[in-house]
């Protein structure tokens, strides 16, 4: 592998809750970048308004950041080859999307989204892939050239070979070959002249002279496209490698609904950022056993590309445990972990926030633990006589939590007034009251039927601790319903 002037990136797309399985991805290139002694940049990619969100690439920042790793370009650091923002640079793509039609490796699309849907019907009929069928694809000149003239909305789309395959190397996989008939005519600009990930991301990676693209496995079958667009703006490629991704126990993809993926999670929990960069930093490296408690610098030393961990990446919270206990207890001073305790009670604010909330309602100090200690607990041990003082039977209970969990997976900015809303629109589409669907709450996210004030405390827990809570207590709940049934 070649290394000199090496400069790799993490390039996040700001569209949820920042995931560890991109902290995973970082910590690869962060080693990368520092075995090296090259670049390590951080790109947001949001090319899709529709789903990217100030709030969202604000926590990818403090996300990134609370783990430790560190870059040297980015949306807040700056760098030569700024902005680092993908909708910053739109005009920046337009030049090459225009060579690119220009020798053929692209052409215009006019189809309607209303064909586009009757193409892919018919497709599922015939019980064939999904993919553009080339409909526009031998438009004459002339005809092309009056359409956009006249404004016809149109997006851009490459030009994909009809036989043989993309033969390419990947640093992980090795040789592989993918058939051009199964790599779709994917949309290069869209017809707002935003360009899709596959333009934006293949451009970026140019103009910021990135030389090793590493990143998740579900890109591999990208590639090809990747290579195409290189091809036909005359650029050489970057090395390419494609990390396993992370997995649950039973292999499945790791997902919020079997663990909790959010990095915000394991910070709220009171997990080290060095056990979590430790534990991810495992699924990189061979060692011996007995040696698993390593520090970054360790990880660096440690770490070699061409000599990658063949274990898949298994997500085992019980290692992840088992490593923070050890963090907590031997690589921290009596003088650390008490900074670190009081740093991590105050992160986001809880613990000022939660006291505020609890000041009107405790008559001596000593009740604040029992009535606020939810907001830093790790659960709130419930079990079916948690649920046993509601008005709402236990199946009842579980529609609620179970309807509510849904829906606050659509909230796109979490706060204490789109909390409310949503809480509202809940139960107004429940048909219930408000304050029928709040008691269950209450005791999913504290424990408890007294406590804070419900839309605050769900705000000061953040998303991904309510998500979890309110999954334990679908699983008690689920457990009593079936027991009365
Ligand atoms: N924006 C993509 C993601 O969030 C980046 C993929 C890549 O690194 O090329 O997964």
């Amino acid at each position: 592998m070649t290394t000199s002037g090496v400069r790799v990136r993490i390039a996040p797309s700001p569209t949820g809750e920042p995931h560890v399985g991109t902290a995973y991805i970082a910590l690869f290139n962060y080693l990368f970048a520092k075995k090296f002694g090259g670049e390590f940049i951080l790109r947001i990619e949001d090319t899709d308004a529709t789903r990217s969100t100030a709030e969202f690439e604000q926590k990818v920042l403090d996300a990134l950041k609370w783990t430790g790793l560190t870059w040297s370009e980015g949306p807040d650091v700056g760098g030569p080859y700024g902005p680092y923002r993908q909708s910053e640079r739109k005009d920046l793509y337009r030049p090459f999307v225009d060579k690119m039609l220009d020798n053929g490796g692209a052409f215009h699309c006019f189809c309607t989204p209303e064909r586009l849907e009757s193409m892919r019907e018919a497709q599922r009929a015939a019980g064939k892939p999904p993919g553009y069928d080339g409909h526009c694809l031998h438009l004459k000149a002339e005809e092309v050239t009056s359409r956009v003239a006249a404004g016809e909305p149109h997006v851009v789309r490459l030009k994909v070979p009809t036989e043989g395959s993309c033969d390419f190397h990947d640093g992980v996989y090795g040789d592989v070959s993918i058939p051009w008939e199964s790599v779709d005519m994917q949309v290069l600009l869209k017809a707002d002249g935003m360009p899709t990930y596959h333009m934006a991301n293949v451009v970026d990676d140019h103009m910021m002279k990135i030389t090793h693209v590493a990143r998740g496995e579900e890109w591999l079958a990208s590639v090809p496209k990747h290579i195409l667009i290189y091809k036909h703006l005359g650029l050489e490629p970057p090395v390419f490698m494609h990390l396993s991704l992370m997995r649950n126990h039973d292999k499945s993809k790791l997902s919020k609904r079997k663990n909790p993926t959010s990095i915000s999670y394991y910070s709220a929990l009171g997990y080290l950022p060095e056990a979590l960069m430790n534990f991810l930093g495992l699924f990189f490296i061979q060692i011996a056993e007995g040696e698993e408690l390593l520090t970054m610098e360790e990880l660096i030393e440690k770490f070699d590309p061409d000599n990658l961990s063949k274990a898949g990446a298994i997500f085992d919270i019980q290692k992840l445990d088992w490593l923070n206990g050890r963090w907590l207890r031997e690589k921290l001073t009596p003088e650390e972990f008490v900074a670190r305790v009081l740093d991590w009670a105050q992160e986001n604010d809880r613990l000022v926030e939660g006291l505020k909330l609890a000041q009107s309602r405790v008559t001596k100090l000593g009740e604040l633990p029992p009535l606020a200690g939810f907001l830093l607990a790790n659960d709130v041990g419930l079990t079916p006589a948690s649920f046993g003082g509601l008005k709402t039977s236990p199946a009842e209970t579980l529609e609620i939590v179970t309807t509510v969990q849904a829906d606050l997976e659509k909230i796109l900015e979490w706060n204490v007034t789109t909390i409310e809303e949503e809480l509202r629109a809940i139960s107004d589409r429940m048909g219930k009251k408000l304050r029928v669907v709040t008691p269950p709450l209450f005791v999913a996210v504290s424990g408890s039927q007294r406590s804070l004030p419900l839309f605050d405390s769900m705000a000061l827990l953040g998303r991904s601790v309510v998500r979890q809570r309110l999954k334990v207590a679908i699983q008690v709940l689920t457990a009593m319903a079936g027991a009365q049934n």
